[in-house]
C-alpha cells in the first residue's frame, strides 16, 4: 500500500459542490488501497477577498498579521472537506500547517519550508484516516503563523510528499496538465504528457500559474514524481520529470507570459565604474528582486540603466533611484507598469541560434514592439506592451507551431 499526496487547488473547492466532488476523488483513491493526504487552498478566489479586507483597513498591512489572516482561508477548506468526507463514512482528520509539522523560516508572506517533523502524519497515517492538510501555511521554530507565498499550496504538497516517501504526488487544478502555454489565452494550446523540471522551473518562473516555482524546484532537489491534472475529469495530466526520462528534448516547449511586471529607468547616471553596483546594492538591500537589467550604450559620458521588478516592489524601487538619482548626479527616472514579460522556453534551444530570430520575427509581423530582451541557455524573455500581451503570445505560439501534434 503506497502513500499518494493530492493537491487541491481553490478552484477545485471553489463551492460545497466542488469540495463533495474532491471528496469522492480521494475516497476513490483510497479505495484503489493506498494511504492519502491531501493538501487544500483557500476556495476560490478567497485568499483575494482576505487580501481585499486587509487592504481596506490599511495600505501597509503588517506582514506577521496578513499572515494570521490568509492563513484561515485553507482552515475553512479542510474543515469542510474533512466533514463531506466524514459524511461519507470514512475516517478522516483535518490539520493545519503547524498541526502537520511544517515548519518554516520567519519570512512572513513569503515564508519558505525548513523542516517538516512528520510524526503527526505518520500517526494519523497509521490508525488508517485519510488527513486533508491545510496548504500554504506553516509555523516558525517559535510557533508564529507564516504564509509560503501566492501559490504556496504547491509547495506544500511536494514537502509533504517528499518527507513521507509518497509515490506521487498529485496536483488538481482546473486544466488537464502543463500547457504549450495558458490554454486560457491560446484555444489551440497543446497538453504536453511530460516536462522537464528545468522546464517546467523556467514555465512557473516566467509566469505559468499551474505550479508555483518553489514546488517545482523542491520537486527537481528531491527528485518528485509530479502529475499535474485536472479535478474535473479523469484525462491522464501531465508529468513532470527528469530530462533523461523524457522520449524527446523539444526545441521549444512553451510560451509563458507574466503581468507582475514594472520597468524602472533611470537615465543620465555617470558612465563611471560603480554605478551599476550602487545601483543593484541598493535594491539588493531592500531584499527587492531586480528580473531584467540593460545598460544602454552610453551617450557622451552618461547612460542610461534599465531594470524590471514585481509590482509590489515599484513604489519602493522608485525611492531609492529617486534617492540615487540625487546621490549619482543622474537625469531623472521613470516608471512603467502597463507591461508583460513574454518568454520561450525550452531545453533544445540551447543550441539553436535560429530561435530568437523566429521569436522576435513572429512579434514584428505583429507589430509589437519589444522594449527589453533577455536570454539564457533555455528561455528567452521580451517585455512588451500590457495590451498587446496575449497576441504576443499568440503568434509566438503559433511560429513554433506548439499547437502541433509531436
Ligand atoms: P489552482 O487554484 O488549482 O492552484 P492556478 O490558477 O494556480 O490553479 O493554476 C492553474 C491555471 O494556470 C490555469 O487555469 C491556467 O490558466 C494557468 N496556466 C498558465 N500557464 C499554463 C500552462 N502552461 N499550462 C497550464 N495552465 C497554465
Ligand atoms: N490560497 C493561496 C493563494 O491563493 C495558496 C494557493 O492557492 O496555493 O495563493
Ligand atoms: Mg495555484
Amino acid at each position: 500500500m503506497g502513500i499518494v499526496v493530492q493537491k487541491f487547488g481553490g478552484s477545485s473547492v471553489a463551492s460545497p459542490e466542488h469540495i463533495k466532488n474532491v471528496a469522492q476523488r480521494i475516497i476513490e483513491t483510497k479505495e484503489q488501497g493506498n494511504q492519502v493526504i491531501t493538501v487544500v487552498s483557500a476556495m476560490g478566489d478567497s485568499t483575494d477577498d482576505l487580501l481585499a479586507l486587509a487592504n481596506a483597513i490599511t495600505k501597509n498591512p503588517p506582514h506577521r498579521e496578513m499572515d494570521m489572516l490568509l492563513a484561515t482561508g485553507e482552515q475553512v477548506s479542510i474543515s469542510l472537506l474533512s466533514m463531506a468526507i466524514k459524511e461519507r463514512g470514512y475516517n478522516v482528520v483535518s490539520l493545519t500547517g503547524a498541526q502537520a509539522g511544517i515548519y518554516t523560516d520567519d519570512i512572513h508572506k513569503k515564508a519558505k519550508i525548513t523542516r517538516i517533523d512528520n510524526d503527526r502524519l505518520q500517526k494519523e497515517l497509521d490508525s488508517g484516516k485519510i488527513i486533508i492538510v491545510a496548504g500554504f501555511q506553516g509555523k516558525t521554530e517559535a510557533g508564529e503563523i507564516t504564509t509560503l507565498g501566492r501559490g504556496g499550496s504547491d509547495t506544500t504538497a511536494v514537502a509533504i510528499a517528499t518527507a513521507v516517501g509518497a509515490e506521487v504526488c498529485e496536483i488538481y487544478t482546473d486544466v488537464d496538465g502543463v500547457y504549450t502555454t495558458d490554454p486560457r489565452i491560446v484555444s489551440n494550446a497543446r497538453k504536453l504528457d511530460s516536462i522537464s523540471y528545468d522546464e517546467m522551473l523556467e514555465l512557473a518562473s516566467l509566469g505559468a500559474l499551474v505550479l508555483q516555482t518553489r514546488a517545482v524546484e523542491y520537486t527537481k532537489k528531491h527528485n518528485v514524481r509530479i502529475c499535474v491534472r485536472s479535478s474535473f475529469n479523469h484525462n491522464k495530466g501531465t508529468i513532470v520529470e527528469e530530462a533523461s526520462l523524457m522520449k524527446k528534448t523539444r526545441l521549444v516547449s512553451g510560451v509563458a507570459h507574466d503581468l507582475d511586471v514594472a520597468k524602472v529607468t533611470i537615465y543620465g547616471v555617470p558612465d563611471i565604474p560603480g554605478i551599476a553596483q550602487r545601483v543593484f546594492k541598493s535594491l539588493a538591500e531592500a531584499a527587492i528582486n531586480v528580473d531584467m537589467i540593460v545598460q544602454s550604450n552610453p551617450k557622451g559620458d552618461r547612460n542610461d540603466i534599465s531594470f524590471t521588478v514585481g509590482l509590489d516592489d515599484r513604489n519602493r524601487a522608485m525611492e531609492l533611484m529617486e534617492d540615487l538619482k540625487i546621490k549619482l548626479g543622474a537625469e531623472g527616472v521613470t516608471l512603467r507598469d502597463n507591461l508583460a514579460k513574454i518568454s520561450i522556453v525550452g531545453a533544445g534551444m540551447q543550441s539553436n541560434a535560429g530561435v530568437a530570430a523566429n521569436m522576435f520575427e513572429a512579434l514584428a509581423e505583429a507589430d509589437i514592439n519589444i522594449e527589453l530582451i533577455t536570454t539564457s541557455e533555455i528561455k528567452i524573455s521580451c517585455l512588451v506592451e500590457l495590451d498587446q500581451s496575449k497576441k504576443a503570445v499568440q503568434v509566438i505560439h503559433d511560429k513554433f507551431r506548439l499547437g502541433d501534434e509531436d
